[in-house]
């Protein structure tokens, strides 16, 4: 993220604070200055970012504790905008909002958890990687092309591209072992200069990386969760929001997604909210063993913190970082979750901002640019074909963020202006959650505009003929709404036995379906087809229930209290473990032979 003494530009502008207010510093003596340059700011070189020039004056927004700034202290431009570090050793890291190394949040006390200042970089400057050339001398290559590769992690293999702007014939290319800053590769450009090329490029962080083209995101993204998978499904280049209230289930859903999606790289941005969260996702993404590999989930994930302690600007930086990191492993050709928790505390950063700046205040505050600043971040997203050779190298970023609106109230501005351009929208409910329903994402009034393709696509490639099993569950799960209208009014005994059936059946699928708890070591995960085995068993059972009483003579209470035995089996179903799926099957064969004992009965002939 910094510039190292030789490099900073010889056209740096010095300038002089004249005020500080909270993250906001103001210089004069800054006419030349641009918009968006980051500048050092007072003795200790703080890190901060030009955000407004009006004639000699310029605003900045720091990204660290200002206290202690002073009048007349020196501000210096680097010329450059906020940039990160892109090579190998991002993996597994957790950096702060402006892409600083945390080692240490763990043992962080909530005081400083960094030296202020440009003491740090982003990516390890002592640590040699081994990297392969796949190109050799002579080739000619130009921006994002692969250069050659290096095993990052046991489970990552970083491609080194080259940076974009550039093009030219190879004249020199080895293997063997280097730091990010040493030159793996030399290039000759059509005018005979040449470039040293290192495995470190950077990239300002405002501006989405360049790509071929976009394309419709077809393969959706498992999450081993019931309720998404099935009903509210979200593609890999899909985004998607989960606002709710405090303690509604934001963070244990990202979570979730995080551990057991089938994404190659996950980027996990803790955006103001508290730092035991950060300490407890890492504890348990290092605990976490991946089935397929046998690998820490860590070797997947990149952290970016900035948590509730943090300073706010920096805030506003994180998810920039974070979706920058995510574009650059996509243009690799890997697919890619970032997830932010929550866009609501890196909105209040902005409108922290905003109010100092003095800016003609939106909504509730909030700016005016407020929902084109989430829009173009979530435009970031998406299926893409990246840019060079190999050519046609296929990857995604898929945006999922938490919003935690006041009081749960989804009509403040962050929600409506997410809402708007994200593509699915998992509810939580206050209610279900106080009912210990976990995830307590509301079947009612949640959607996924994808479910359409992920049907198709789950039926041609998973297991054919469920999207009608799916459709039919969710006509239950609809119906027992209109049903408990009824029920209040005129009371269970005074509906149809068929609907009581419905009732039933219905609550089957929320507490034996949809409810699956993320801290049981089986509940946890549930694959694509057990989650279809379950949910088949459920519709099935309820298809020959329905039978039973309607055309078979059987009363309600009568059926009930016949098939009990058969209806408790039914709700271990989800603690059966993938690799015992015999189980499963004696579950349906017991629900067989039942109904085929119970069939003969024929009162009403
Ligand atoms: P939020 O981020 O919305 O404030 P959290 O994600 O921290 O809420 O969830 C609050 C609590 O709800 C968790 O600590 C946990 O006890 C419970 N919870 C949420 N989701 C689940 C789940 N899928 N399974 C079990 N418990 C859950
Ligand atoms: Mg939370």
């Amino acid at each position: 993220m910094m510039k190292s003494g030789e490099d900073m530009a010889s056209d740096r502008i010095v300038g002089r604070i004249i005020s500080v207010s909270g993250p906001l510093v103001t210089a004069d003596n800054m006419r030349d200055a641009s918009i968006q340059d980051v500048c050092q700011v007072g003795p200790e070189g703080l890190i901060g970012e030009i955000v407004k020039i009006e004639g000699e004056i310029a605003s900045v927004q720091v990204y660290e504790e200002t206290a202690g700034l002073a009048y007349g202290d020196p501000l210096v431009t680097l010329g450059e905008p906020l940039s990160v570090e892109l090579g190998p050793g991002l993996m597994s890291t957790m950096f702060d909002g402006i892409q600083r190394p945390l080692k240490s949040l763990l043992a962080a006390t909530g005081s400083d958890f960094l030296t202020r200042g440009v003491s740090v970089t982003a990516l390890d400057r002592e640590k040699r990687w081994s990297f392969t050339p796949l190109l050799t001398v002579g080739q000619e290559v130009s921006g994002g092309d692969v250069l050659g590769t290096v095993s990052e992690t046991s489970r990552i293999l970083h491609k080194i591209m080259l940076p974009h702007g550039l093009k030219g014939t190879i004249t020199q290319i080895s293997p063997g072992s280097f730091t990010v800053e040493e030159t793996i590769c030399e290039i000759e450009d059509e005018r005979h200069q040449l470039h040293k090329i290192s495995m470190m490029q950077k990239w300002p962080v405002r501006k989405s990386r360049p790509i071929t083209e976009k394309i419709t995101p077809r393969l959706p993204m498992i999450t081993g969760q019931r309720v998404i998978d099935t009903f509210f499904p979200v593609m890999k280049g899909g985004t998607a929001t989960v606002p709710g209230p405090f303690g509604a289930g934001k963070t244990v859903v990202q979570h979730q997604i995080a551990k057991w999606s089938n994404v190659d790289i996950v980027v996990y941005v803790g955006c103001g909210e508290r730092g035991n969260e950060m300490t407890d996702a890492v504890t348990e993404f290092q605990q976490l063993v991946d089935p397929k590999t046998g690998l820490s989930l860590m070797e997947r994930t990149i952290l970016v913190a900035n948590t509730s302690n943090m300073p706010v600007a920096a805030r506003e930086a994180s998810i920039y970082t974070g979706i920058s990191i995510a574009e650059y492993y996509r243009d690799m050709g890997y697919d890619v979750a970032v997830m932010a928790d929550s866009t609501s505390r890196w909105a209040e950063a902005l409108r922290e901002i905003s109010g100092r700046l003095e800016e003609m205040p939106g909504d509730e505050g909030y700016p005016a640019y407020l929902g084109s600043r989430l829009s173009s971040y979530y435009e970031r997203a998406g299926r893409v074909i990246a840019i060079g050779r190999p050519n046609g190298r296929e990857g995604s970023v898929t945006a999922i963020s938490a919003v935690s609106p006041q009081g749960g109230d989804l009509s403040e501005p962050v929600t409506q202006n997410t809402l708007r351009v994200v593509k699915v929208f998992w509810g939580l409910d206050a209610t279900l959650a106080r009912q210990r329903h976990f995830p307590s994402i509301n079947w009612m009034n949640s959607y996924s505009l994808y479910g359409e393709s992920a049907d198709l696509y789950y039926s041609q490639f998973v297991e054919e003929g469920i999207d009608e099993v799916i459709h039919q569950g969710m006509t239950l799960l609809q119906e027992e709404g209109r049903l408990m209208e009824i029920v209040k009014l005129v009371g269970f005994d005074s509906i149809s036995d068929i609907d009581k059936l419905k009732l039933e059946f219905a609550k089957s699928l929320r507490e034996d379906y949809l409810q699956q708890n993320a801290y049981h070591s089986v509940d946890s995960f549930t694959s694509l087809p057990k989650q279809f085995k379950m949910l088949r068993l459920i519709m099935e059972f309820y298809d020959r229930s329905t039978e039973l009483i309607a055309n078979r003579g059987y009363n309600f209470e009568d059926y009930y209290e016949k098939t009990r035995r058969v209806r408790e089996r039914v709700a271990q179903v989800k603690f059966i473990p993938e690799d015992r799926p015999e189980e499963l099957d004696n579950c349906t064969q017991e629900i067989d032979r039942l109904m085929a004992e119970l069939s003969p009965v024929t009162r009403e002939e």
